[in-house]
């Protein structure tokens, strides 16, 4: 038996019952593709009942506004997937006449969709012939077949689009079924930490097994950096609502509503500069308790953030505010799309 032949005998008696495999429309099978881009299953699982729930279809999501795409999107990280998802939902909506590309070539066009994510829709939505390359694809056929190219390079990743080629069955209806079997087995079976090999069909041919190296494949030169940064949090309340602004393109969050920001580069834990300038203009404000920092970490980023909450008195006029920012109702504040962090917080802390 073959590769892909045994994968696909692998791969009913072990696949998991996920609703975006019951499903042919074109459109669910988008919106999971690019919720799940670098979030795990389980993760993504309750995100994507909430889109469909509340955008049942395109033209749905194409009216709705960037806030209610982005509040429905909050804690998933990664936000540029949902603002691309959402300009691609209009595009298709006003100038495609609400029909999804049916093709890869198609897909390529449109905003946010990748090589890996076209081919997914084209393979399981419209059943077109191509392989389907994902990390546990790379990580499946680098150990089965023993391949050592770095599989962050073009070469190496055109060596690997390739071989997954030539691995699909013969009958092109089995090809979607097979493309969602190996990434399966690799997310299952051939795992990146503690591979089940006693227990695995492809053992007897896998190089990776033979010769102990599963832990060295697949190989990936290209390791993420990752950089610190301070962020002090300005909370002022005055009566009750709240200073925020929506963040601007050129750093993360872009989109979300924040409060009163400072990149605090070497001035962790001091009170924030914004205070400052309020007592120095004589404007009254009762600063509560320090609370405990906050570590955050993003793919390239790790934050370390303080807050203070700052409470104007309710009698006195508010304080003009910094360009950009208004003051925002309890029942607003709950309803803006807003970084998970500060979500968190507000909740945590009754604010
Ligand atoms: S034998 Fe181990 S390394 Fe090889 S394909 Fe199976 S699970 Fe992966």
């Amino acid at each position: 038996m073959n590769f892909s032949e045994m994968l696909l005998q692998w791969y009913p008696n072990h696949k998991r019952d996920l609703p975006w495999r019951d499903t042919n429309n074109p459109y669910y099978i988008w919106l999971s593709e690019i919720i799940l881009q670098q979030t795990r299953v389980k993760q993504g699982l309750p995100y994507y009942e909430a889109f469909i729930t509340r955008f049942p279809t395109i033209q749905d999501m194409a009216a709705a506004t960037e806030e209610e795409v982005m509040r429905t999107w909050q804690g998933l990280g990664y936000y540029s997937r949902a603002r691309n998802m959402h300009t691609t939902a209009k595009y298709i909506a006003h100038e495609l006449q609400g029909n999804l590309p049916t093709n890869k070539a198609e897909w390529l066009k449109l905003k946010g969709v990748g090589e890996y994510t076209a081919s997914a829709i084209a393979s399981f939505g419209f059943g077109e012939r191509v392989s389907v390359v994902d990390g546990n694809v790379f990580r499946v056929l680098a150990r089965f077949f023993g391949i050592e190219d770095d599989i962050s390079s073009i070469k190496g990743a055109k060596i690997f689009q390739a071989l997954a080629q030539t691995l699909l069955p013969a009958q092109d209806e089995r090809v979607s079924t097979y493309n969602q079997a190996i990434m399966e087995f690799g997310a299952l079976q051939c795992t990146p930490q503690k591979p089940d090999c006693m227990y695995c069909p492809l053992q007897a041919s896998c190089v990776a097994h033979g010769t102990g190296r599963q832990g060295e494949l697949p190989f990936k030169s290209l390791k993420t950096s990752q950089k610190e940064r301070f962020f002090n949090y300005t909370i002022l309340k005055h009566a009750e609502n709240i200073a925020m602004r929506k963040r601007e393109a050129g750093d993360i969050w872009t989109g979300l509503y924040d409060f009163i920001w400072e990149d605090a580069a070497g001035r962790q834990g001091e009170v924030p500069l914004c205070l400052d300038d309020l007592k120095n203009n004589k404007h009254y404000f009762r600063l509560l308790p320090a609370y405990a920092p906050v570590k955050h970490i993003l793919t390239h980023q790790t934050l370390f953030i303080s807050f203070w909450v700052a409470v104007l008195p309710e009698n006195l006029p508010p304080p003009c505010l910094p360009e950009g920012y208004a003051w925002y109702t309890p029942e607003k504040v709950q309803n803006l799309p807003k970084p998970i962090v500060i979500a968190q917080f507000l909740e945590k802390n009754g604010l």
